[in-house]
């Protein structure tokens, strides 16, 4: 007998979020049982639920940055118990030998890794619910142990768009002496910019928002590029060592590579999608480097969580009930959210 569990989710794309009951498995031996308190709002929720990448199954729940305090344990989990608190990510499951698992990326799992939702469960071939939901069971692995002095609702969107700004500033060697542009101001950008601080690098946030300059500053940022005023980009030629492009959408990205020092690097992380724009010129007269990334594997993930403890580094949330989910996607594709939305999921137990 599997357990109920209550959720939000989407029977296709371009419908509503509606409240959906699910099952969650009973638990194999390696199991851990997540009581989720907080799931933050990420922009490939929406992606995903439109089936922006083609290859998303329905019915979904969508959320991939969960936190929650575990319930129960399986009979072989040596590493949690019950009453801990815990985070899952964007991964539940991947092969675990593959040269890519034993290295700590299980993201690019050679036998494709599991995604937390969207995915199909290794053993049972059943559909992957993920964190806008009650509960959700993840096998030890693949789960997080969430730092003590770290807030954990707030906290949530370190899960993805935590790893997914913290694996490239890495793995590019943000530092001191380095400067850092980040171009995009959301979930991952505000995140991009408050890590490439803590790092040590010189930040600028390239947005096209005028009204959130101030709001950069504050997190971090030394200084703010305007990237629809074509003027200003110009002036900026040449600047930086490293970019963190979050923009979600397809965009020419020729004035933002002209932005890059000789060997600067450009990192995708947003947009899966044609760069149009991209000149072989930009790149070979002066020695540049696009790049993308993928989120980070489990090893890299933990010492993230563990970076923000140390530096207290917390993202800026708007908490929201499971009922406003629908306007609170709606805004975020407006560049209406300072800068993450997360759901409470006490207001579950409320709206159903
Ligand atoms: P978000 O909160 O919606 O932020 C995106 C920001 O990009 C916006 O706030 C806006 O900032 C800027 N922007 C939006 N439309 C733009 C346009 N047409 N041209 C230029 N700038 C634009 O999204 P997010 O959650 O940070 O996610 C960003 C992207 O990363 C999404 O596509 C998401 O699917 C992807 N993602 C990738 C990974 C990965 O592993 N690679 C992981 C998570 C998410 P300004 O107002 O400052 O311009
Ligand atoms: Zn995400
Ligand atoms: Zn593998």
């Amino acid at each position: 007998m599997a357990t109920q569990a209550k959720a939000w989710g989407t029977k296709g794309p371009h419908e509503r979020l509606e409240p959906m009951a699910i099952e969650r498995r009973d638990l194999r031996p390696e199991d851990v049982s997540i009581k989720i308190s907080h799931c933050g709002i990420c922009h490939s929720d929406v992606h995903f639920a439109n089936d922006d990448w083609g290859m998303s199954l329905y019915p979904m729940v969508p959320g991939h940055e969960i936190v929650g305090t575990v319930n129960a344990v399986g009979s072989a989990v040596g590493k949690y118990m019950a009453g801990d608190r815990v985070a899952v990510g964007c991964l539940v499951d991947s092969c675990r030998t593959c040269e890519q698992c034993q290295s700590g990326e299980e993201q690019f799992c050679n036998q494709m890794p599991t995604f937390t939702y969207s995915g199909k469960d290794r053993q049972s071939g059943e559909i992957t619910k993920g964190g806008y939901s009650s509960q959700i069971v993840v096998r030890e692995e693949f789960v997080c142990r969430w730092p003590d002095n770290l807030d954990m609702g707030r906290g949530a969107p370190l899960l993805c768009a935590g790893i997914t700004t913290y694996s490239p500033l890495r793995r590019f060697g943000a530092g001191p002496g380095k400067k850092v542009g980040v171009a995009g101001l959301g979930g991952l950008g505000h995140l991009a910019v408050k890590f490439a601080a803590a790092m040590g690098a010189q930040v600028t946030m390239i947005t096209t928002s005028p009204e959130k300059g101030e709001d950069a500053r504050g997190l971090g940022a030394d200084d703010v590029l305007l990237s629809n005023d074509l003027e200003v980009m110009a002036s900026a030629a040449n600047r930086f060592d490293l970019i963190v492009n979050t923009i979600p959408v397809t965009h020419n990205v020729g004035p933002y590579l002209d932005l890059l020092k000789a060997n600067g690097v450009m990192v995708i992380v947003g947009a899966i999608d044609e760069l149009p724009g991209l000149h072989g010129g930009a790149l070979v007269m002066r020695n540049r480097v696009v790049a993308g990334s993928l989120i980070g594997g489990l090893p890299e993930t933990q010492e993230m969580l563990d970076f923000c403890a140390e530096h207290r580094i917390q993202p800026e949330t708007e908490f929201i009930r499971i009922d406003e989910v629908n306007h609170a996607w709606d805004r975020m594709l407006k560049g209406d959210v300072r800068y993450r939305f997360v759901i409470d999921m006490d207001s579950l137990n409320e709206a159903q």
